[in-house]
């Protein structure tokens, strides 16, 4: 069992990462493979202290060669749900299983938005992992709904399987090198539903029926990832310690709410790192 699984591969999970090392704690830190963190995008950021004038892939660069160097350790892949087991916590990270006995949320401000009916035909049709489901879909048509790379590098996996995908972009990325069984479709999904003769995507142009539609986006909504979890708007509310409303589950950086900065981002993250390492001490003396 981990000690730590941060969730989040920005300033606030790195930081967690390093903190959690200096008290000794095994601390796994999750991100999508292709993650493009928010920082990634800023040229210039003039406000971290002792890097002045450094780019957002400059300063998340260091921060993760610092991590890795002092033992953190890094693992790829959407986290898609977290579940309290007592004494624990069961993380679905894509189609394995970690668990670790505390959990550190630090997933950033980005929300998905999801389509109309999809959260309703979630098992019955709809998936969010390939390999876990693919197989069910051997010979099928089937539709993939992604809003990044990581949709094309899945469905080179599903067009094995598939006899047929669709492939619909959420939002715009290269699509080159797919497959010959699966066709780049030029419409906008609208909302997902089921008539009598089973699942349907409405388009912005048509209706198509499918056997399986997988969705691939960099983020979870928070209340499937973690169903007990309280929330405020699209904040996680905390108290100084970093706290959630669940023992053992803490939050930091942007996900608890404004300031959207680095510099509080980091300052989170050492916090919820030392609050987790008195609660993992907590613990264990108690078992
Ligand atoms: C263009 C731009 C310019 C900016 N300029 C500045 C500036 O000058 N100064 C400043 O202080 N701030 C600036 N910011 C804000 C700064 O980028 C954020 O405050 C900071 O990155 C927050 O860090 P974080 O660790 O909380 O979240 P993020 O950096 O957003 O990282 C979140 C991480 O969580 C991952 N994640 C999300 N969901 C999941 C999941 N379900 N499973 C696994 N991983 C998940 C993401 O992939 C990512 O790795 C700027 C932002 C932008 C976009």
């Amino acid at each position: 069992m981990l000690d730590i699984a941060i969730v989040g591969k920005g300033p606030a999970g790195w930081s967690c990462a390093m903190t959690a090392r200096m008290r000794g704690l095994q601390a796994v830190v999750i991100a999508p493979q292709n993650d493009n963190g928010l920082l990634r995008s800023a040229e210039r950021i003039d406000n971290y202290p002792g890097m002045p004038q450094a780019s957002g892939n400059a300063i998340l660069d260091a921060f993760r060669e610092q991590a890795l160097a002092m033992g953190a350790q890094e693992r790829s892949g959407l986290v898609r749900q977290i579940m309290p087991m007592g004494e624990s916590f069961m993380l679905l990270v894509e189609n394995d299983v970690l668990e670790a006995k505390a959990v550190v949320l630090a997933m950033g401000a980005a929300r998905p938005v999801l389509l109309p009916g999809e959260e309703e035909q979630l098992g019955r049709g709809v998936s969010y992992c390939a390999t876990c489901d693919g197989m069910f879909y051997r010979g099928k048509r089937i539709a993939v709904l992604s809003a990044s790379q990581q949709g094309v590098e899945e469905t080179r996996f599903l067009a094995g399987l598939a006899s047929e995908v669709d492939y619909y972009s959420l939002k715009r990325h290269q699509t080159d090198g797919l497959e010959e069984n699966v066709k780049v479709m030029a419409e906008k999904p609208v909302s997902i539903g089921r008539d009598d003769a089973g699942l349907i995507l409405m388009t912005d142009q048509a209706v198509h029926g499918y056997d399986g539609i997988f969705v691939f986006r960099a983020a979870m909504p928070l209340n499937m990832l973690m169903a007990e979890l309280e929330t405020e708007g699209s904040y996680i509310p905390v108290d100084r310690q970093m706290r959630t409303n669940i023992p053992g589950v803490f939050a930091a950086g942007d996900c608890t709410g404004k300031p959207l900065q680095v510099p509080k981002a980091v300052g989170e993250g050492n916090v919820a790192a030392l609050s987790a390492a008195a609660w993992i001490a907590g613990r264990d003396n108690a078992g």
